[in-house]
This record gives structure tokens, C-alpha cells and sequence, in this order.
């Protein structure tokens, strides 16, 4: 049996520039995996308008997984047959794993007030303000405000209120996770869960064994790390290399973001003449 390498990545900080969102030090190994037609799925905190315009530019045409973990976008007809619990939206088959934006935003409102002045959420903001907080193009800006799924908010007052306002969402049963800049309220999905379930899409749709290969930079990564037969953490310039508990293979990065990117998917999947992803084994 052959088995399939799939790549799972997140994006700002990973395979985005933290500061400029360039991804422009990665093009040349993103180039030679599509070559040995290895799937690059982006898993990410991003938004689907934000995404589809993302894909477009970097030229994938993969299924992508946006809002961490909570959907995954498949462009229909990727698979000869859609995937079961699939729904068709637009474009796409769609696979949803939690309860929609607007539920989070009532608990926010009703039952967490006492907060109410230590962060600022994505939708008290207009474009222009995330703008400025973001260094966003207004167009950027624009898509990132439309969300489905969860709300991200701006910390603004110190940890140890923030570790309380965590536990306290908990308690209302949402699922707290701190990205690269900003804390996401939203239901109990991970990018783990959701590459996880991806994967075996891949697996049945080709009936091959896969190996999943996931690099990201923060905290939010994490259960998609954990969850990976390989775990690649990219290094930030703002933060160190968040723990992560797995006994399978795991590498960091020397550089930041995209390059460091670059750097470990080159050196594992494309520097050695036969990389052991790609050798057959027996069934
Ligand atoms: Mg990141």
C-alpha cells in the first residue's frame, strides 16, 4: 500500500509572514510539492472569504480548513464522490463542526459582561479599526470581519483577568483559544479533529495509507500538532516554541514563518532522492 503525504498547514505566522503576510520565501518549495502532487490543505483561523481569496493568490486548489477546526471547505469535485456528512454551499462541500458565530456572541453579551471592557471582539469593530490594530489591507480587513463560526477578540487587560474571562467562557462550554494575536471564542473543534477527519477522506477517497504532516506556529496549533504522524512547529518572532505532548517525529524551524516553513518541508519531504513517505509498503 502507498502512502499519501498530506500536508496541513497553518498561515499567519507559518506559512504567512507574521508582520507582512507575504508568503513569497515559500513559493519555490510550494512549487516542487505541488509538482510531486502533494496536498497543501491550509488549517487555519481564517475565515472562508478570507481563504478563497488566499487560495486564489497562492494558487492552491485544495480543500482548506478555516475557523480553527470548525469547517472544512472541500471545492467540489476534489473527491470523485462527496464526502459523507458533507453539505453542498456554493461551491463547495461543506463539513461543519460546531454551533455558528452568533451563539457565541449572545453568551459574550449576556453572560459575560463583567468582561465587557477588557477585549474588543471583531464584531464591535469596523474595517477601518481592525485595520489599525492588524496592519491589514482595508480589503483584508474587510474579509476578516466575516466570520461564521467564532469571534476572536483583542485582549486588552492583563492575564491574570484573561485567565479568569478563559475559565469562565469554559464554564458556558466555549472553547478558548489564544492565536498569534487574538483570543478565539468558539465550540469545542480543533484543527486536530478536523484534519483528522480530512484525512480519512483522503484515505477512503484513494484508498491509500496517509501520513499527515502539520506546521504551525502558536498555541492554536497545537492539537493539530499532537495529532500529526509528523509535527513541524515554525518558529515566531514573538513568542517561543508552545509545548507540545506527542511521541511521534517533530521538528522546529531555525527560521521564522515562511522560511522556516520552506526549510523543514525541504529538508523532509524533498532533499533526500527517496524520501520514505514515498516508498511503497506492503499492504
Ligand atoms: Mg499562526
Amino acid at each position: 500500500m502507498t502512502t499519501q503525504p498530506l500536508i496541513f498547514t497553518d498561515m499567519d505566522g507559518t506559512l504567512l509572514d507574521h508582520y507582512d503576510y507575504s508568503f513569497s520565501s515559500a513559493i519555490g518549495v510550494i512549487e516542487a510539492l505541488v509538482e510531486k502532487q502533494i496536498p497543501i490543505i491550509p488549517n487555519t483561523s481564517k475565515t472562508f472569504a478570507e481563504m478563497e481569496k488566499i487560495q486564489q493568490t497562492i494558487g492552491f486548489n485544495s480543500p482548506f480548513i478555516s475557523e480553527n477546526g470548525a469547517v472544512v471547505y472541500i471545492p467540489i469535485g476534489y473527491f470523485e464522490q462527496q464526502p459523507e456528512d458533507t453539505v453542498t454551499e456554493g461551491y463547495y462541500w461543506v463539513k461543519a463542526f460546531c454551533e455558528t458565530r452568533q451563539h457565541w456572541l449572545s453568551l459574550l453579551d449576556n453572560q459575560a459582561s463583567e468582561f465587557a471592557e477588557d477585549f474588543i471582539g471583531f464584531s464591535s469593530l469596523s474595517a477601518d479599526e481592525l485595520c489599525e490594530l492588524t496592519d491589514l489591507s482595508a480589503e483584508k480587513a474587510e474579509l476578516a470581519l466575516v466570520r461564521h463560526y467564532s469571534e476572536p477578540l483583542l485582549w486588552t487587560a492583563d492575564e491574570e483577568r484573561k485567565q479568569r474571562f478563559i475559565d469562565h467562557m469554559q464554564k458556558l462550554g466555549a472553547n478558548m483559544l489564544q492565536g498569534g494575536r487574538f483570543l478565539h471564542v468558539g465550540g469545542h473543534t480543533d484543527k486536530g479533529c478536523a484534519m483528522n477527519w480530512l484525512a480519512q477522506v483522503y484515505a477512503n477517497a484513494y484508498q491509500v495509507g496517509v501520513n499527515t504532516i502539520a506546521l504551525g506556529d502558536s498555541g492554536n496549533d497545537s492539537a493539530m500538532l499532537e495529532a500529526a504522524d509528523i509535527a513541524i512547529q515554525i518558529k515566531s518572532p514573538t513568542h517561543t516554541f508552545p509545548t507540545i505532548q506527542t511521541s511521534n517525529k517533530t521538528m522546529q524551524s531555525r527560521h521564522y514563518g515562511p522560511k522556516g516553513w520552506a526549510e523543514c518541508l525541504q529538508a523532509l519531504l524533498l532533499d533526500s532522492p527517496t524520501p520514505s513517505l514515498f516508498t511503497a509498503e506492503e499492504a
